[in-house]
């Protein structure tokens, strides 16, 4: 038996207001954030309420999805160990629907229940934005912390949502339960990232040798800031893993997008992250990730690689990225094409696990190592001591002593030791920084934290995970290499003139071309 919303008199009232004169939203719910104007909400002594947005689910659906959700994600080992609580909760569709076709002030600050064992949080919209026709962005922040994200894809022919709530280093990934008896019933999966793999694993970082001349960096052009194009296409396995812990492939690929968004804005770069394409590509999988791209993704004349290739040529893709379902304790791989170089974009692939794309940044470290970025300087020197005679500031940084680290940054062994529990009951004992979505920069703070150190930072003698002194600046990199990146694939315009399937919620991605002649 299938429950529905009942729609209280007073909402439906509402409700049809908003249709007929498009000016009953939200009315009477309390305002609690400083930012929103109040004149555009109705006075809540003459207005009904809104049912709220987030209800519980009767006590005995909830064991049951509990359960199920429990039994899929022990099934994933990457899942077991990083998922540390299961939730579900019924959403109002109509507050949905209200919301995404309202602007961003007028929709009031909203509580949403994460969590039966910890307190609701409230979301502020910051932004509702409509990408493709089928979906709509909804953007916010979690109220009280500045670091937070709320990244929502709502399917406009069903006000369906899936994406992800990320606050104090936690992500409560949000998506539709299909096995529900209620519609509109969401499943809250409580992901600690801590847990994930470092991107490169035990693999280490590829080294590019390509034997090229001077390196070909491009100016930027002040009248049209760089738009970075990104083709992300994925194995049948990376979807398959996907849909088997109940999340879309497409929402997934929008969301990556506004990952990597958020991070050029938080450092304040005038770039443009554009998805120009999303497609699943019959491939043969490597979990070794390094191999899977060299062998595989790289080589044309193939019938793997020239279809990429063609598609690439097609939507003018200045970076690719490839999403697959395993990867042997890696979370992706890329060459760091540093220094910029348009002669290099060839090598400006990336493959990632699926399952870490999103929730670990790892779409967005990859590109990051595409635009010429290099991990944190302790380990850049695990690998090669001489990186301490090295004065470039093309390094991530990692507060150890404050708990944090930027996205190119890795884990190390002066971070807080945390025990952790995951959803089977096995504890986690490690030292883990949250990884916030920025790149290294001196110019930002965080708690009055340099997120960097400038080209003047004296060079340490020694280096360990505390006295790894140098000079930190991944984001100045960037803003030298991103209009050399985005001029990979020339186009006469920026965004791309051919876009293929950009859809935040079609799960039906077109076919791989073929038959294709490879020039
Ligand atoms: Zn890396």
């Amino acid at each position: 038996m299938r429950y529905h919303f009942v729609l209280s008199a007073n909402l439906c009232g509402c409700w049809l207001g908003l249709v007929l004169f498009g000016s009953c939203i939200f009315p009477g719910l309390a305002i609690s954030d400083e930012t929103l104007d109040a004149s555009t909400i109705a006075p809540p002594t003459t207005m009904p309420l809104l049912p709220p947005f987030v209800q519980p689910l009767p006590a005995t659906e909830l064991v049951r999805l509990n359960t199920a959700a429990k039994t899929t994600v022990l099934q994933s080992p990457l899942r077991r160990s990083t998922v540390v609580d299961i939730h579900h909760v019924v959403l109002n569709p109509v507050v949905i629907s209200s919301i995404i076709n309202s602007t961003p002030s007028a929709v009031p600050i909203l509580p949403f229940t994460v969590s039966a064992s910890k307190p609701s949080i409230d979301i502020r919209t910051t932004d509702l934005k409509k990408k493709d026709n089928d979906s709509v962005t909804w953007i916010g922040k979690v109220v009280g912390d500045s670091l937070s994200s709320v990244i929502f894809i709502v399917d406009k022919k069903t006000n369906l949502l899936s994406g992800e709530i990320r606050t104090e280093g936690i992500i409560y990934e949000v998506t539709t339960s299909k096995g529900a008896q209620i519609l509109n019933t969401i499943k809250i999966i409580t992901v600690d990232p801590s847990l994930f793999p470092s991107e490169h694993g035990p693999q280490g970082t590829l080294q590019l040798s390509l034997g090229l001349g001077p390196p070909l960096t491009l100016s930027p052009d002040p009248n049209h800031p760089p738009v970075i194009n990104v083709m992300i296409l994925y194995s049948p396995e990376a979807v398959a893993w996907l849909e088997s812990n109940e999340l879309d492939i497409s929402a997934q690929v929008c969301i990556a997008i506004e990952h990597m968004q958020d991070h050029f804005d938080n450092n304040g770069l005038q770039v443009t992250a554009n998805l120009v394409h999303h497609g699943q590509m019959e491939i043969t999988q490597n979990p070794n990730l390094g191999s899977f791209l060299i062998n595989t993704l790289l080589p044309r004349g193939t019938a793997v690689g020239d279809p990429i290739y063609e598609w690439r040529k097609l939507y003018a893709a200045d970076i690719v990225s490839f999403w697959v379902s395993e990867g042997n304790l890696s979370c992706g791989n890329s060459y760091p094409l540093y220094p910029p170089d348009v002669n290099k974009e060839s090598s400006a692939f990336s493959v990632v696990v699926a399952g870490c794309a999103t929730e670990n940044d790892s779409f967005v470290h990859e590109a990051g190592h595409l635009f010429g970025g290099n991990h944190d300087r302790y380990a850049e020197f695990l690998l090669n001591a001489n990186v301490m005679k090295n004065s470039n500031g093309n390094f991530g940084y990692i507060k150890p002593d404050k708990n944090w680290k930027t996205v190119m940054a890795y884990d190390n062994l002066a971070c807080p030791l945390r025990t952790i529990t995951d959803i089977t009951g096995q504890t986690h004992t490690g030292n883990y920084c949250v990884r916030y979505k920025y790149w290294s920069d001196p110019t930002k703070t965080l708690g009055g934290d340099q997120m960097g150190n400038p080209d003047t930072t004296t060079l340490g003698v020694t280096c360990t995970p505390l006295t790894c002194q140098g000079p930190a600046d991944n984001a100045s990199i960037l803003q030298t290499s991103l209009p050399t990146v985005s001029k990979f694939r020339p186009r006469p315009g920026d965004p791309a003139g051919s876009v293929g399937n950009i859809s935040c919620v079609n799960t039906l991605p077109p076919a791989a071309p073929t038959n294709l002649t490879v020039k």
